[in-house]
């Protein structure tokens, strides 16, 4: 059971609790249950009861401040899935009982640069209240209280426990692979895992090119399955030099940490193309090197994407209704959280997990 208390969620006994939440008490420590009261609801905030939740790396990160230093105790999630149960006065867009999910975005000021042109996913003026995870409550938890602004509407034809990964892992593979579309573009996949096997599905749907790159030749078939028209074992030195110079863009779905790894891959790109990172390792472990000399004289771009923009969001999610894309997961009890925590940080899931919340909010008081 939890020790720490937040400043903003009370702690409280089981049977007094609102909802409960797995709490982290500091970095490399084991999940304990935080049974708590929300703070009162803002007028322009829902509150969820959550149905499933996913688990991403980006997580782990946090929790073990592999980026930057956090506090104590954080309940990171941020694949949110459920019912609307509360709404603040100002909310008029969803009725009590919505089924709604929710990501990496907790606000954005609606009137700033970024915000008015649609890139509110960069809205610099909320501060602490830019993110979901920190340092407010996010998913990992049966209720979940933030901004309507941020949640999204789900079609009740996406089935329920595949849901949540499409709200940090689909919009952060498909909001990139569409800014960069074009027609009869070649597009490489790097890396076949959580984000990559939803990648080469959206990419393929959007009807490009598609050949997904692995370091192992035995996800050959997986890949072709879920689209990919061709596929690279990097490994393998002949089925490398055959691709040289022959992608208009790379989206990197895994972390090339060495000079070595970037110059091979951005060798595969054609001059004047793009490498695409959606991915940051652990920081406090990766010195980053960049391959200098290709960057310039072949002109290849190198960029970065944060999730996606609102607007983004709600394409996302009708295209995936569209073309039934959705990820492969592992689904793990509320009760049972530390194991689907467990499997992402040190096992290998297939390839994302995904939490039923259930009836724990009731089996818990008890
Ligand atoms: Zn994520
Ligand atoms: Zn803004």
């Amino acid at each position: 059971m939890a020790t720490k208390e937040h400043s903003l969620y009370k702690l409280v006994s089981k049977d007094q609790a609102e909802a409960f939440a797995w709490s982290f008490e500091g970095p490399n420590t084991e999940a304990v249950l935080y049974p708590f009261q929300f703070p009162p609801i803002r007028p322009d905030e829902v509150r969820i009861q959550q149905t499933y939740f996913g688990l991403c790396y980006t997580d782990c990160h946090l929790v073990n401040q592999d980026w930057f230093p956090i506090s104590y105790p954080s309940v990171p999630g941020h694949e949110i899935l459920g019912h609307v149960v509360q709404r603040g006065d100002q909310v008029t867009q969803f009725q009590i009982g919505d089924l709604v999910g929710a990501g990496f975005i907790r606000d954005s000021c609606g009137k700033c640069k970024q915000c008015i042109v649609g890139n509110d996913q960069l809205c610099g003026q909320v501060g602490n209240e830019h993110l979901i995870p920190i340092p407010k409550f996010g998913g990992f938890a049966t209720h979940v209280q933030l901004p309507a602004k941020w949640a999204f509407p789900i079609p009740n034809t996406i089935p329920q426990h595949l849901a949540p990964p499409l709200l940090c892992a689909g919009i952060t593979v498909y909001a990139p692979l569409k800014r960069h579309f074009g027609a009869n573009k070649n597009v490489g996949i790097l890396g076949i895992g959580g984000l990559g096997h939803l990648a080469i599905k959206f990419s393929a749907a959007l009807g490009m090119r598609t050949t997904a790159i692995s370091t192992s030749a035995d996800k050959e078939e997986e890949a072709r399955a879920y689209g990919a028209t061709d596929f690279i074992c990097t490994k393998n030195q002949e089925q490398m030099a055959k691709a040289n110079g022959t992608f208009d863009m790379i989206l990197s779905c895994a972390s090339a940490n060495t000079v070595d790894e970037f110059i091979a891959y951005t060798n595969l790109i054609k001059s004047g193309g793009d490498f695409v990172m959606v991915g940051i390792p652990a920081l406090t472990k990766v010195e980053l090197q960049l391959p200098f000399f290709a960057l310039v004289v072949r002109q290849i771009s190198f960029v970065g994407s944060l999730v996606g923009s609102r607007q983004e969001n709600y394409e996302m999610l009708e295209f995936v209704n569209k073309h039934k894309i959705y990820p492969t997961c592992e689904q793990f009890e509320f009760e049972n959280f530390k194991g689907a925590y467990d499997k992402l940080l040190n096992g290998r899931p297939k390839y994302r997990c995904v939490v039923k919340v259930g009836n724990a909010p009731e089996t818990l008081k008890q």
